[in-house]
């Protein structure tokens, strides 16, 4: 990848200018740091071409001194936007159609949000396209849900880019980084786009987690399906379950799937998920993934396999606390984030449970982010 104009100010990716071998031997060494006392690590898997990987591109819109319309990212660690127009990780496709919302941003005269004056109606703009499916989510973030013009700004887009199957509205009017607000309109098509992994359907709503580098997620899931090593008898715990990918995929192979996820939107796309893949042993609950162990503990239910995804801070003591004492027989526990899987580990050893395999995959090449499988097996 040739070196990034916008390395370093825009913060994305800190391995900019390291070979793409030199970044898989720094994560690999990173891992095994981390997680070698814990049981032998074996070799990231990495990408064929680590290029345009990501499905999920955002930009920010901001105004330019001469006051002219910017679309970009956040210079780290302040709010000042440096402009971006081409990403060497983002899906090309994505990039091209910010442009084209640039540029009739400009046409049709609408309002750019400006945080120092807090005046103007448009913030962002977030979306995601389904590698299999080629379906594009396009979310605009706005001040408010008045938008002149909207029916003429949303055909001149999808006759520019036919791929965009649906166009949401999402409102966002406090002041502060966050992207989403809590209310979004659709304004075109379904409200949500459908993707393919590891030979299943899976619907994705605007504010649902979804991996976003789907050619390493199918090995990321396989290893991990392969850890849990199912016969069909088992009971399965998928805890921070986002849309039930991984539940999903692994039901086939269950007697029964029990997924728990926070938030409410994502765990509707996960019963939907269910039911478009005609899967009828999977359940969803909303909730927290430790109170929920612990409420299942309660009635008597007790998973013979947790498969647990938590998000970058790791889990809490809840939920591993009660995981000790449901005592499954086995753990696959996926990690974005080494450091507080290596914490989460010494809690889980320490409770009689070993670490018996370590796979790191690269989901996020150019930057110093690493995912890592680890199965555990109960000593007793
Ligand atoms: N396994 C899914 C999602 C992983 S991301 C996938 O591979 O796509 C982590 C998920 O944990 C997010 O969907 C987030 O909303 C959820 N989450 C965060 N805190 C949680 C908690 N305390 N209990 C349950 N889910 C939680």
């Amino acid at each position: 990848m040739d070196r990034c104009p916008h390395f370093p100010a825009c913060g994305g990716c800190q391995l900019q200018g390291v070979p793409y071998a030199q970044q898989l031997s720094g994560k690999q060494r990173h891992i095994e740091a981390l997680l070698g006392g814990f049981a032998p690590v074996a070799p990231i898997l990495g990408m064929k071409d680590p290029r345009h990987y990501r499905n999920k591109v955002h930009a920010v819109f901001a105004l330019d001194q001469q006051r002219h319309i910017v679309t970009g990212t956040y210079r780290f660690g302040s709010h000042a936007v440096v402009p971006v127009d081409a990403c060497g990780i983002n899906d090309e496709l994505c990039d091209a159609i910010i442009l084209t919302i640039r540029r009739l941003v400009q046409s049709f005269h609408l309002p750019v949000y400006d945080e120092s004056r807090r005046s103007g109606w448009l913030r962002h703009v977030l979306l995601r396209r389904g590698f299999a499916t080629g379906q594009v989510m396009v979310v605009l973030v706005a001040v408010s849900p008045h938008f002149r013009g909207q029916n003429d700004f949303i055909r001149e887009l999808r006759r520019l880019h036919g791929e965009i199957s649906t166009v949401v509205l999402n409102i966002n009017d406090r002041f502060g980084p966050v992207v989403l607000g809590k209310t979004s309109k659709v304004l075109y098509g379904s409200g949500y786009i459908e993707d393919t992994l590891c030979s299943l359907r899976f619907r994705i709503s605007p504010s649902s987690f979804y991996q976003v580098n789907p050619v390493q997620t199918e090995k990321l899931y396989r290893t991990a399906i392969e850890f849990a090593a199912l016969t069909g008898r088992e009971t399965v715990l998928d805890a921070y379950c986002g849309i039930g990918t991984i539940g999903l995929i692994a039901s086939t192979k269950a007697k029964q799937v029990i997924g728990v996820e926070l938030n409410g939107e994502a765990v509707k796309d996960a019963i939907a998920n269910a039911k478009l893949n005609g899967i009828k042993n999977a359940w969803f609950t909303a909730g927290d993934a430790g109170e929920a162990m612990v409420h299942m503990a309660r009635e008597g239910q007790r998973p013979d396999v947790v498969l647990m995804d938590p998000p970058r801070a790791g889990s809490d003591e809840t939920f591993l606390r009660a995981l000790l004492k449901a005592a499954p027989k086995a753990v696959v526990y996926v990690s974005c984030c080494a450091e507080t899987l290596a914490r989460d580990l010494k809690t889980l050893t320490a409770g009689g449970y070993r670490v018996r395999q370590v796979q790191p995959v690269d989901m996020f090449p150019f930057t110093e982010h690493v995912e890592t499988v680890c199965l555990l097996t109960h000593t007793g």
